[in-house]
């Protein structure tokens, strides 16, 4: 038996530091993880995560100290930046006690979770999914991956995002309503997670619309940055 044509190579970001890439198995998002941003988003307290899915080959790799270029998509007005402490899988499981998630951690990323608003809003309002809003192309852009033992395991730290030079987002990884090893667990129980899975952990608030030609820099303390121009 062969394939009737060749299959795509996987997916890949490159890790820092090295010429070595981390291949990518699946994209998992956490929704409305800092309370700032659940609140600006429309809820209140905290409420049981949820999680949505981009395409692996979503990823837009950043090299160290370039600028991405990030096409502005079509089908939209209103295309958000949200900015994401990225956790890569090194090993999985169903059903990973919080206590064991961090044994699971490869590394980290910075990425942005760019969102079209305005299709994402009337999935909601339809009840229809949110593939068109969060799953398009391009609609990762990441920075390499950091391995865990050169960064260690990250819990807290400024995360943030600038925009034409001007801060747009800022909060701590400390703010997360469901903290990563509580993300892994309950994710774990929705699906077996895999070596090569990515976490995009949720965004702090301040999210907002760019247009062609904005800059955007985003930085996660003790991991890294993310330089990415829209085109
Ligand atoms: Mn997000």
């Amino acid at each position: 038996m062969h394939f009737v044509f060749p299959p795509k190579p996987a997916a890949a970001v490159p890790v820092a530091g090295s010429d070595q890439l981390f291949p990518v198995h699946r994209i998992y998002c956490v929704g409305r993880n800092y309370a700032e941003h659940a609140k600006e988003m429309g809820s209140s307290g905290r409420e049981a995560p949820f999680f949505f899915m981009k395409p692996a080959d979503a990823v837009l790799p950043v090299a160290h100290g370039s600028i991405g270029e990030m096409p502005y998509p079509s089908m939209t007005q209103d295309l958000h930046h949200e900015i994401e402490l990225v956790v890569a899988l090194a090993s999985g499981g169903k059903n990973i006690p919080a206590a064991e998630a961090v044994k699971h951690i490869w590394g980290y990323a910075v990425g942005l979770d760019m969102t079209r608003r305005d299709l994402q809003g009337e999935a909601k309002k339809l009840g229809r999914p949110w593939c068109t809003g969060k799953g398009f192309d391009h609609s990762a852009p990441i920075s390499p991956i950091h391995p865990v033992g050169a960064t260690g395991v990250i819990e807290q730290g400024d995360i943030h995002l600038d925009v034409n030079g001007a801060l747009r987002q800022k909060g701590d990884i400390n703010q997360m309503i469901w903290n990563i090893a509580e993300t892994i667990e309950q994710l774990s129980a929705y699906f077996e997670l895999q070596a090569g899975d990515l976490i995009f952990t949720g965004t702090p608030a301040g999210v907002a619309a760019v247009g062609k030609g904005d800059l955007l820099e985003g930085s996660v303390a003790g991991v890294g940055d993310l330089r990415v121009r829209l085109v």
